[in-house]
């Protein structure tokens, strides 16, 4: 690394630091452990309280994507644990670049506990030189939500489970989340069906708006990309 990019990883390890801590502020003000709301399930075989999940996960092409995030006025990026197994972050900056090419306004959005680490995804996203300026805390995007076109998932899956959000019996109840479910669309890259760190299933998956586009976060990111350039 150049010694400018090791300042930007500093600087982007330091910003996620200070996002986490941020977090442990929100959970004493809604008088909760930290450890059961960020770390809910940890160490646990998490099980779900046993309420079926409405609607069918929906597959789609990355074709069909592509146009979709051709042709939108904001996307935003949801990375996640995914990203950084799957050292995904130069192809997502590729196809960020590509879509900006089209017009389109691309947001990165930065959940506090995302990844395995504070700072996971800035320190990532900071070594493939993503602007800084493109990266927005969870209370900075979630006002955004409703006016963003499509937002991509990757590899993410606890940080974006609207049951933190919708269903007080589950065992993440109260856990921030980024409401990529009050997008328009949602694109959620995964493998398959693997579940997140909290071992939890996921509604946002059955969702009318949600299309799952299967594979590895890199070769889906790169397939994307090239198609974005031909759309
Ligand atoms: P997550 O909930 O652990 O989910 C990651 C998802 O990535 C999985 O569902 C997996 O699904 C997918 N994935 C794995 N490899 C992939 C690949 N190569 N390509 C595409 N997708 C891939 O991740 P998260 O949403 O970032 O949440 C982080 C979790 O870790 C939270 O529960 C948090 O509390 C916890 N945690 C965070 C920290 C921290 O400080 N950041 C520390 C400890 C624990 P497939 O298997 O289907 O691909």
């Amino acid at each position: 690394f150049a010694i400018g990019n090791n300042v930007l990883i500093i600087a982007g390890t330091l910003d996620g630091f200070s996002g986490f801590i941020h977090s442990i502020l929100m959970c004493k003000a809604m008088n909760r452990s930290v450890t059961n709301v960020l770390f809910g399930a940890f160490g646990s075989a998490a099980s779900d309280d046993g309420a079926a999940i409405d609607g069918v996960m929906r597959e789609v092409s990355a074709e069909d994507v592509a146009v979709q995030l051709a042709y939108a006025r904001q996307v935003v990026f949801v990375p996640g644990y995914g990203m950084a197994t799957a050292q995904a972050q130069h192809a997502v900056r590729e196809l960020a670049e590509a879509l900006q090419h089209k017009g389109v306004n691309v947001k990165y959005a930065i959940h506090p506990v995302a990844g395995r680490m504070p700072g996971h995804m800035n320190v990532l996203l900071a070594e493939a030189n993503v602007p800084y300026s493109q990266l927005y805390e969870l209370e900075q995007i979630n006002p955004e939500m409703q006016a963003t076109d499509v937002s991509v998932v990757i590899g993410a899956n606890d940080v974006v489970n609207p049951d933190a959000r919708d269903n007080p019996k589950s065992l993440i109840a109260g856990m921030p989340i980024i409401e990529v479910d009050k997008s328009h669309s949602v694109i959620v890259l995964k493998r398959g069906k693997g579940k997140g760190f909290s071992g939890l299933e996921n509604p946002l998956f059955f969702k009318p708006n949600t299309g799952m586009l299967y594979g590895d976060a890199k070769a889906s990111l790169t397939k994307l990309a090239q198609a974005v350039q031909q759309a």
